[in-house]
This record gives structure tokens, C-alpha cells and sequence, in this order.
């Protein structure tokens, strides 16, 4: 769609307000409303300005004054506003109409643009798998500082061991995936979540309900180009979070909400084109990967230390990367295997869909710089040729969470905090500035903001503080 398809669409549809849309330095959307009769075409030339000065990571009040400049072609109508509206996404310009550099759109759009201008390839696509938990209620503590909650959920309390219940139909410690109902008690939810899903563009392409035990779900949708995988994924959010409010429940992505059960992810898969031509595939080779997707496979994993700071951003990210639980802790690649950082999905592979899937990832990630990070350290293994054989990274075929001690000290480990991620991010940032994708001052920006939240972690009474102190 362009402004002038908005335009009549704007007419046809009786749409009465348009709603624009940014996002903040660490993936949250934010919005301006308008009348519909209120934007013309100069709204799509000129943008709509707004106060930059409150949002996260941005500016100062001293100079706060910014645009937003819509994107046509992100266009769809909001299923949970009364009046019809039409949502656009927008990148962020200063008040000259340059690109404002910390605009994390406009940093996913700077990386596809040194993509093509490095002639290796034409376009990246991604394909992100975001797991979340619906739950019935979350209660806050009532602690002096308010900051521990309480998840209140029938399935998680009763898979606690809680005597005299009926465990009749309710989801086994870890046994979510995939019983039908009335086990599953959340298809209804999936599906209307799904439904609006495709109603709003995105191409569902299968739910089911995940492996944890209290409500896990994955709505899969269909991989697209970086900049537009990254909308469709805030989109995704969007929609999964307002479904559940509809039906008095919460969503959550945060990582590790259940202790002793499995956390949500969001295994990105990656793949590059010439055109139409896929990149990643040569027939016979090992796992029927290319030169040049193990090279990708080498940049990622050669960058993982420094590229986890930005796809797994929040202290809650690492209780997530935890031996046991489908998450991956070793930086290795293998086909087929579920424990390695890097899987080569093997079944039902054609030269299109040959891909490679980076498993780390969480979506506490802010989608736009998570994925430019991504394309970033794998360019930077195809430009250096980076072998990830040569380089220790495997391929490790077996279950790495059952190696013996022998074997695993071979292998290099994720880190283990968020504070380690930031100190490899602060060490090794230079594939991020090529093309001026990422600036110095985004990656400095990015690691105060985050050892500010590390901060206010370490500084909270923690429950299981009561737990190991109360009584000594
Ligand atoms: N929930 C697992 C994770 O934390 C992944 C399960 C799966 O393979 O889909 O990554
Ligand atoms: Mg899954
Ligand atoms: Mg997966």
C-alpha cells in the first residue's frame, strides 16, 4: 500500500482514526492518535511530530522534538479499537528529516540496505518462533517495594504437588506439549488469536500449546525480510497480548516465569536470497548447508557473546539458558538438535526453505536491533570466511546436556549473565558498525540502559532471599 491506497482506504472503510506508531530503544510501541480527516497526503511527506523526550533511550527535554514518518505498506485495521482505526507503523526522524540514529527501525532497514550494498546477497528473511505463557492473574506483592509477583494459576499450583486435588485433565510438570482438550485448555484463545492474526496480514502457519505446564503457547507466522519481520513481530505481540486481556488473562514473553519449568524462546530462523535464489543450500553437503550458511552459521556463533547482549537483553534471559529445558547453553551448531545454539532444521528441507536456526533468542529482544545484530555477525562470518569447524563450534550431533565431562570442555558456553553479555558486547562491537548500521553511541546507549535494569535488579529483596535468610 502507498499514501494514496491510504488515502481511499481511508474512505471505502469508513476508517475514522489513524493511528501512528513507534518504538522505544527497548521494543515497547508507543502511539498518536488522529482523526482520519485529519491526514492527507503531506502527513506522509511531512510526518507527524511528536515529544521524544519521555521515551526510553531517547533524548533529553532540551531537544525533544522528533517525527514520525509513517509506512504505508505496514497499514491494517486495529481489531481492538471501537471506532475504526487504521494503525501505521513509523520510523523516527530528527526535526531536519534525517533518520534519527537510535531508531531501532531504522537500524533494521541500515542493516538490509549494507546487506545488499555488500552484493552477497539480496535480501535476508527471518522467521522468529515467540513462545509466551497466558496466565489467569498475576498478583504484585505486597512488599515495601512492590516488586516480587505471584502467578496465580490453577495449573501451575496444582502441578506443585498440592495434596487432595483431582489432577483429572490438568497438564503434567513439562507435559504441555501436546495433549488435546480438554488438556489444552487454551485452543479457543490460540484460535482467535490466530484469526486476527491473519485478518491483520500475518501468515499463521500453525499454534499449539507448548511444553510448560501452565497455558504455554507458539503461534508460528511466516518468515519475510528483516524490516517486516521485525513489524509483524510487535504486531504478533500486539495481538497475542489484547486477545488474552479479552478473555481476562495476561500474556507474558518474559523468558523464565516458572521456576523448574521450560521458558519461552524465540528461535530465529535465517536464511539469505539473490533474488530468487536461496543461498543456503548446497544437496550433499553436511546437513545440505552451502559454504556460505556455515560461514553465516561461524559469524554467529564466533559473535554470540556480544550478540546475546542484544537477543537475550534482560537479566530474566539467562535463568532461561539453564541446562535441562530445551534452551540452548552451548555455542555450537548441529542438525536436528534441540540442545546446540544453532540448529539445521533437517526435515522437510527444500533449497527454498534451507535455513539456519539461532536458538538463543528471547523476546525480551527489541526485534529491529535483534535482528540486525544477527544479519550483522553472520555477514561478518561470510565476509571472514569464518569456519565454525575450524573454530570449535561443532557439529555436535548428540544430546549436549548428556556429554561427559571430557567432551563438554570443548565446548564454549553461553554467558551466564546479562552483566557477562554487555562486558562481550563492549568488547567486541566493530561487526555492528560496519555501514554505520549500528552507531557507538546506539551501543553505548544500549549498555547503560541495560546495567541500569541489572542494577535495579540486584538491588530488590528477591524471594528466594526470604527463603535462604529469613530464619538464619
Ligand atoms: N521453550 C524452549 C526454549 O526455551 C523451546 C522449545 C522448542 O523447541 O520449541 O527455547
Ligand atoms: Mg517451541
Ligand atoms: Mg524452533
Amino acid at each position: 500500500m502507498d499514501a494514496k491506497q491510504i488515502l481511499t482506504l481511508i474512505e471505502t472503510e469508513k476508517i475514522e482514526y489513524v493511528d501512528f506508531r513507534i518504538v522505544d530503544m527497548l521494543g515497547r510501541q508507543h502511539h498518536v492518535t488522529i482523526p482520519a480527516y485529519a491526514v492527507d497526503e503531506e502527513t506522509f511527506v511531512n510526518g507527524v511530530a511528536f515529544d521524544g523526550s519521555s521515551l526510553i533511550g531517547y533524548r533529553g527535554i532540551e531537544a525533544s522534538d522528533m517525527v514520525m514518518m509513517p509506512d504505508p505498506a505496514s497499514a491494517f485495521v486495529d481489531p481492538f479499537v471501537e471506532a475504526p482505526t487504521l494503525n501505521i507503523v513509523c520510523d523516527i526522524l530528527d526535526p531536519d528529516g534525517t533518520v534519527y540514529e537510535r531508531d531501532p527501525r531504522s537500524i533494521a532497514k541500515k542493516a538490509e540496505d549494507y546487506l545488499k550494498a555488500t552484493g552477497l546477497a539480496t535480501a535476508a528473511y527471518f522467521g522468529p518462533e515467540s513462545e509466551f505463557f497466558i496466565f489467569d492473574n498475576v498478583r504484585y506483592s505486597s512488599g515495601p517495594d512492590g516488586s516480587y509477583f505471584h502467578i496465580d494459576s490453577e495449573e501451575a499450583y496444582w502441578n506443585t504437588g498440592a495434596e487432595g486435588k483431582n489432577l483429572g485433565y490438568k497438564v503434567r510438570n513439562k507435559g504441555g506439549y501436546f495433549p488435546v482438550q480438554p488438556t489444552d485448555t487454551q485452543t479457543d484463545i490460540r484460535n482467535e488469536m490466530s484469526t486476527l492474526m491473519s485478518q491483520a496480514g500475518l501468515k499463521v502457519e500453525r499454534h499449539h500449546h507448548e511444553v510448560a505446564t501452565a497455558g504455554q503457547a507458539e503461534i508460528n507466522f511466516r518468515f519475510d525480510t528483516l524490516t517486516r519481520t521485525a513489524d509483524n513481530l510487535l504486531l504478533f505481540k500486539y495481538i497475542v497480548r489484547n486477545v488474552a486481556a479479552k478473555y481476562g488473562k495476561t500474556a507474558t514473553f518474559m523468558p523464565k516465569p516458572i521456576v523448574g519449568d521450560n521458558g519461552s524462546g524465540m528461535h530465529v530462523h535465517q536464511s539469505l536470497f539473490n533474488g530468487d535464489t536461496p543461498l543456503f543450500y548446497e544437496k550433499g553437503a553436511y546437513a545440505n548447508l552451502s559454504e556460505m550458511a556455515l560461514h553465516y552459521i561461524g559469524g554467529i556463533l564466533h559473535h554470540a557473546p556480544a550478540l546475546i547482549a542484544l537477543t537475550n537483553p534482560s537479566t530474566n534471559s539467562f535463568k532461561r539458558l539453564v541446562p535441562g529445558y530445551e534452551a540452548p547453553v552451548n555455542l555450537v551448531f548441529s542438525k536436528g538438535n534441540r540442545s546446540a545454539a544453532v540448529r539445521i532444521p533437517v526435515a522437510a528441507v527444500t533449497p527454498k526453505s534451507a535455513r539456519v536456526e539461532f536458538r538463543t533468542p528471547d523476546s525480551t529482544a527489541n526485534p529491529y536491533l535483534a535482528f540486525a545484530a544477527m544479519l550483522m555477525a553472520g555477514l561478518d562470518g561470510i565476509k571472514r570466511k569464518l569456519d565454525p569447524r575450524e573454530l570449535g563450534y561443532g557439529p555436535v550431533d548428540k544430546n549436549i546436556y548428556e556429554l561427559s565431562d571430557v567432551e563438554k570442555h570443548e565446548i564454549r558456553s553461553v554467558p551466564g549473565s546479562l552483566g557477562e553479555a554487555l562486558d562481550a558486547l563492549e568488547a567486541d562491537h566493530d561487526f555492528l558498525l560496519e555501514g554505520d548500521v549500528f552507531t557507538k553511541d546506539v551501543i553505548d546507549n544500549w549498555i547503560s540502559l541495560k546495567r541500569a535494569e541489572i542494577q535495579q535488579v540486584e538491588r530488590t529483596v528477591n524471594p528466594k532471599e526470604y527463603e535462604l535468610y529469613y530464619d538464619l
